[in-house]
């Protein structure tokens, strides 16, 4: 172990799988799952999946369950939407928030996920919060700035306590899905950037003890080298998390 940091790798399913299918995939990746090594491993399946995958993690300890999304109010006439208050009633633990494709796709911006941040942590959930620059962004130089900008806007009004119970995940828009990883090197700059910026704001000692993932195209054969970087604490994986024996072996390479 590189530090006391919580190390995790958690699985974003996207919209994949049918339910027989994601059964099976958890079903596969609780059996190969090697409990003693001190990662937490997280899926995030779509919701309809989440009361069943939930079920097949319970009681397995180093595993817990995340919704991708949540809507920011409680209850209410928001036809199709799901709240983080109904993810937690199934045994999630964490909510995915701020994920470039809700941006890009859902319009999510830097307010409404203020409010889907207040509102998960109200309901008990843990928060796997995602910020990332875009190509362009990244050509024009101002990466780190912008991304400290998403981080502040949607996070720094928390306090310690509830700034405790969120995940930071570095997902450079450019790597994810796209088979280009950021260079080990390029996820150490924003992530030892990213945390200065939370010690700045909570001090030092907090900010050496929260946990920061790279995600964008993490696949067993570049986790090890991403992960072995000083401030990079595990992974958030997509495409790579539907196979189970390579999400395994992401899972294995710290
Ligand atoms: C993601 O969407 O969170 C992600 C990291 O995707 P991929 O691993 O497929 O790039």
């Amino acid at each position: 172990m590189q530090n006391q940091r919580k190390q995790i790798v958690a699985g974003n399913w996207k919209m994949h799988k049918t339910f027989e299918e994601g059964l099976e995939l958890a079903g596969q990746i609780v059996s190969g799952f090697e409990g003693d090594k001190g990662v937490e491993v997280v899926l995030a399946p779509p919701f309809i999946h989440q009361k069943a995958v939930g079920e097949l993690l319970a009681g397995v300890e180093g595993m817990s369950l995340a919704g991708q999304n949540c809507h920011q109010e409680a209850f209410g006439a928001y036809t199709g939407e799901v709240s983080a208050e109904m993810l937690r009633s199934v045994g999630a633990r964490y909510v995915i928030l701020g994920h470039s494709e809700r941006r890009q796709y859902f319009g999510e911006d830097d307010e409404l996920l203020r409010a889907k941040v207040d509102r998960a942590l109200e309901a008990g959930l843990d928060i796997i919060f995602c910020c990332g620059e875009s190509l362009e962004v990244r050509e024009g130089g101002d990466f780190l700035s912008f991304v400290t900008g998403q981080v502040e806007a949607a996070l720094f009004h928390l306090e310690e306590s509830s700034m405790a119970r969120v995940v930071l995940a570095y997902e450079p828009i450019w790597a994810i899905g796209t088979g280009r990883t950021a260079s080990p090197e390029q996820a150490q700059e924003m992530h030892a950037h990213l945390r200065k910026k939370l010690g700045e704001r909570y001090g030092v000692a907090f900010a050496e003890r929260q946990t920061i993932l790279y995600g964008g195209s993490c696949k067993p054969t570049n986790a090890k080298e991403l992960f072995s970087q000083p401030d990079v604490d595990g992974g958030l994986i997509g495409g790579a998390s539907l196979v189970a024996e390579d999400f395994l072996s992401i899972c294995r390479s710290f």
